[in-house]
């Protein structure tokens, strides 16, 4: 279980506890809901907890394919996992095959050309591992485009063993609105293209995938989020565990009267005598500017007390104020721990108040933060 109580560690600004065993049992749960083999998206520092805690966590659990997005991160998930497939989600840069053969990375090919060079680059004997082919079937970002890649199957399929392809996948762009008709478009345009590859295991689901209806689960599923506690099914109750908290401290606290103007530019002006919190993290920390609360715009809050208090006020850099005028009596005092995710605070509330989604919360969590790995 996490803890919400523990006071951050003294010569940080906050600590941020990721639960190991909940990241566990996220994915655990992840593949036995979708009935089939979940991979792990460990891209952007494993969504911003740490890579090789995360890796080596799932890779010691079963867990034997990962995906990041680009080459630093393969050679770091690399360095503590020597036996699972690494992706690279962002493929080849022209003259890279040499650096994905030597910390034995999997690209994911997504164009004629890459393809063209992984096969040549394997032909010339480097024993390198399976690579993905990427096929595009909505979001016109990477992949090669749907037609293009019947085409492969069909007239080409000499190149795709060159290439030693031994996934093909493609990426929801809508999944955590199941109301979305495009899923059903992108669904329908993979079942093709996996007929037109008999025998080539298959890849379609991320986080939000696993909860939708009438959408096969194929051979390997890709979650992210999900693993790292967000919620695949927003607007629905959250059936993942919590993984992260964060926990910063009361450093002074003071009233002030109504009228008086609060922070950076006076942005925010008290409405009755108010008590106001002071906290040691702000946007330094990886806590958005955007959740600043202001006279014309609402913000973000934190825990105090057992409270949910409201932010006053433009975020600062290492600072954040509070209004604590609801706390009953004695109120706030100075060291007090301050809960910034967590409880009440989860990540899709923590995005909502500074206007953005739990997914950029998650991968903004600061360099500076303590960090203490629980759980397993
Ligand atoms: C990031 C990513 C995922 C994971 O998505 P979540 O929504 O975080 O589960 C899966 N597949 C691809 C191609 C991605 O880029």
């Amino acid at each position: 279980m996490m803890t919400y109580d523990t006071p951050a560690s003294d010569a940080h600004g906050a600590t941020l506890t990721v639960d190991l065993g909940a990241l566990v049992s996220n994915w655990r749960a992840l593949g036995e809901r979708a009935g089939t083999e979940a991979g792990a998206v460990v891209k952007a520092d494993a969504y911003g907890i740490g890579i090789e805690p995360a890796v080596t966590a799932l890779s010691r659990a079963g867990c034997r394919s990962f995906f990041v997005a680009h080459v630093s991160e393969g050679i770091r998930a690399r360095s503590v996992a020597p036996e699972p497939t690494i992706y690279v989600l962002n493929g080849l840069l022209p003259g890279h095959c040499d650096v994905f053969a030597q910390h034995e990375l999997s690209p994911v090919l997504g164009s004629h050309e890459e393809l063209l060079e992984w096969a040549s680059f394997r032909q010339g004997g480097a024993n390198a591992r399976p690579a993905a082919l990427h096929v595009d079937t909505a979001m016109n970002r990477l992949g090669l485009w749907a037609g293009e890649g019947l085409t492969l199957a069909r007239e080409k399929a000499g190149a795709i063993t060159a290439a030693g392809i031994g996934l093909v996948m493609s990426h929801f762009a809508s999944s955590e609105d199941e109301t979305d008709s495009a899923n059903a478009r992108q669904i329908a345009a993979f079942a093709e293209i996996t007929a037109a590859f008999p025998g080539l295991p298959a890849s379609l689901l991320n986080s939000s995938g696993h909860f939708l209806k009438d959408c096969p689960s194929y051979q390997l599923t890709r979650p992210g989020y999900a693993l790292y506690g967000g919620n695949p099914t927003p607007g629905k109750p959250n059936p993942m565990r919590p993984v992260i908290g964060l926990e910063s401290r009361v450093i002074q606290v003071r009233e002030v009267e109504a009228g008086v103007q609060v922070g950076y530019n006076g942005r925010w002006t008290a409405k009755r005598k108010s008590r106001l919190a002071t906290i040691c993290l702000g946007y330094a920390d990886g806590y958005p500017r955007n959740a600043s609360w202001t006279d014309t715009s609402t913000g973000g809050a934190a825990v105090i007390g057992g409270i949910v208090c409201p932010f006053v006020g433009t975020v600062s850099m290492d600072l954040i104020i509070v209004d604590v005028t609801e706390l009953p009596s004695p109120g706030a005092k100075r060291g007090d721990p301050v809960t910034l995710i967590g409880g009440p605070l989860d990540l899709e509330t923590v995005g909502a108040g500074a206007k953005t989604i739990g997914y950029e919360i998650l991968t903004s969590l600061g360099r500076r933060h303590a960090r203490r790995y629980v759980g397993l």
